[in-house]
């Protein structure tokens, strides 16, 4: 088991929540900087990015999620997560920790009644909510999987970036391969039920 901190300012944390309990992860909520003392992991959900950065500001806790990704552990960055560890952002630019090597254009599939679901060239399920795209990447970024060519899901080190929500497809593949699983299969298979009750609920 390891403990994995989840930002918690803003947008769609609880469904990571749910995903790294369900893995069998200590998963604790950021909201402040003395949050993060211990944490061997690091989640950034999606929601609104400019927001994120802003409330990321006021808490005081940039110097800290810099200090917790430098020390190597995992990372999961999904969405507006994706955009705060980009090196650069389009549409608008705005300020990001630049921790993945790649350029992100916000909102580029449109507005939020135009998200969507669908499948990735690797038959992924994916869930996309005004998502970036990922428009270049760094020789130092492996592209781990694809939507229609373009790369979706990629890595660079420890740190992962996604453009869709796989906290809200049914499958904890892309959590399991960030941070791996601290229960057996059989105990999996007691909590995902478990899990897609709360998430109906
Ligand atoms: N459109 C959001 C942004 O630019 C990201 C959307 C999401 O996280 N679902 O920050």
């Amino acid at each position: 088991m390891a403990r994995i901190g989840l930002l918690a300012l803003q947008g769609g944390f609880a469904a990571h929540a749910q995903c790294l309990a369900a893995l069998g992860h200590d998963c604790v909520e950021v909201r402040r900087p003395e949050q993060l003392v211990g944490l061997e992991g690091l989640v950034l959900p999606g929601g609104e990015s400019t927001t994120q950065l802003k409330l990321i500001a006021s808490a005081g806790l940039g110097p800290g999620l810099r200090a917790l990704v430098a020390a190597g552990g995992p990372v999961l960055a999904t969405c507006a997560g994706l955009i705060l560890a980009a090196r650069q952002v389009q549409a608008p630019q705005q300020e990001s920790f630049g921790w993945l090597d790649l350029t992100v254009q916000r909102n580029a599939h449109g507005r939020q009644v135009e998200s969507f679901e669908g499948w990735s060239d690797r038959g992924r399920k994916l869930v996309f909510i005004r998502a970036p795209r990922i428009v270049a990447v760094g020789a130092a970024v492996e592209v781990l999987d694809t939507l229609r060519g373009e790369p979706i899901l990629v890595r660079q080190g420890r740190v992962v970036g996604a453009c869709f929500h796989p906290e809200l497809s049914d499958s904890l593949g892309v959590h399991e391969l960030v941070f791996g699983a601290a229960v057996d299969d059989r105990a999996r298979e007691v909590l995902r039920p478990l899990r897609l009750a709360a998430e109906a609920g």
